[in-house]
């Protein structure tokens, strides 16, 4: 990085789109936002970064990504507080876990700082796409892959490290129905499982497809050697409540992504004195709890939605109902913590917001 200026130069747009935005029509990931960072890793080392107009991006037909895989990303979001002030949450983990993918898909790692600059440089120049709307944030999807013009299987020895973004609304309409999952496997021990890594997306695709062929929204993954115990759904993290204890699978293996939400979850639990376990959760308890209506509360924790909550459980043959949305005293709480502090109406006592502008 010798060289390297971590004050991006900005190339404007003379055309902003801005105006042109539906947003009380708003479908997610569709519209983007009129900037766009991009920056190269060559010779060893990551190239001055810049700050461009969205546009297409050039690609080879041999472009190693999308023979072979490396590729990854992150998904965070930017939020405008009461203050009028653009914030985001708890980026440095966002940071974090880019580098940990990139090392696991034998990619360079970005330092966080560089991260970091790229991310609140690109959201400051698309400031005025972040809205107060409730609900509303600008979705931040950075990315890396692979750009060697060789046809062959080794490490690619260039990168292209590139940031977009785009407004969205509230992610789910409705609480979702979820399948717990049998026969196929989001992710082994000693697989990839923990790296937001391309293909682990495009694997779940035919499963998933499935599921919602059955009626439900999504899966609930389980272990890949025994299906007998719970991982996460989709892309969130998953988490119980059972005799007011929060229950969630533990991410010791390396199966289950590290999620910033679900690590938020519990610290807040934690803070708040309710009892966190953290450890191995079975199918077999889960259907039993909620059989027996023990099962006060299941969701999804992740940024596109921070809780999901789940409506009905399916395993094998059975649908299993869980309790009515009003009932969830603990998630509800959480929600409305989390966005309390996002909106500054909550003092931000845990640091977890950095401004941008
Ligand atoms: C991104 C993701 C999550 C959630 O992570 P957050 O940091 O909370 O957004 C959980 N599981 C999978 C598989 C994911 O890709």
């Amino acid at each position: 990085m010798s060289g390297v200026s971590l004050q991006f130069p900005v190339t404007h747009t003379t055309q902003s789109h801005l105006s042109a935005v539906d947003w009380e029509n708003l479908p997610f990931g569709k519209i983007f936002a009129d900037h766009m960072f991009v920056m190269e890793y060559a010779n060893g080392e990551w190239q001055q970064g810049e700050i461009l107009p969205f546009g297409p991006i050039d690609m080879h037909p041999a472009m190693s990504a999308i023979h072979y895989g490396q590729s990854i990303f992150e998904g965070m979001k930017a939020y405008r507080n009461e203050a009028n002030e653009v914030v985001l949450f708890r980026p440095e983990l966002n940071a974090r876990r880019f580098s940990e993918s990139a090392a696991r898909m034998c990619m360079p790692e970005i330092p966080e700082e560089l991260f970091l600059e790229a991310v609140k440089q690109l959201v400051a120049t698309d400031a005025a796409w972040v809205t107060n709307k409730p609900g509303y944030a600008l979705y931040i999807r950075p990315f890396m892959f692979a750009t060697d013009e060789f046809v062959g299987i080794k490490p690619s020895d260039t990168y292209k490290f590139v940031i977009i973004n785009s407004p969205v609304g509230a992610y789910y309409a409705e609480p979702v129905r979820v399948k717990i999952e049998e026969h196929y496997t989001r992710a082994a021990v000693g697989g990839v499982g923990r790296a937001k890594a391309a293909g682990n997306y495009g694997a779940s695709l035919y499963p998933a497809k499935l599921a919602q062929q059955q009626g439900f929204h999504q899966l609930v993954w389980t272990d890949a050697k025994t299906h007998t115990f719970i991982e996460e759904s989709r892309t969130m993290n998953i988490v119980f409540v059972i005799d007011n204890k929060i229950i969630t699978p533990t991410e010791e293996a390396d199966t289950i992504l590290r999620g910033t939400t679900k690590k938020t979850v519990l610290e807040l639990a934690r803070h708040w004195g309710i009892p966190v376990e953290e450890r191995p959760v079975t199918v077999a308890e889960i259907i039993e709890a909620a059989k027996s209506g023990k099962l006060q509360d299941a969701f999804g924790a992740g940024t596109a939605a921070t809780i999901a909550p789940i409506a009905l459980i399916g395993y094998r043959d059975e649908k299993i109902a869980l309790p009515a949305l009003e009932t969830r005293t603990i998630s509800l709480r959480i929600k409305e913590h989390l966005d309390g502090v996002k909106s500054g109406a909550i003092e931000d006592t845990m640091h977890w917001v950095q401004k941008v502008c």
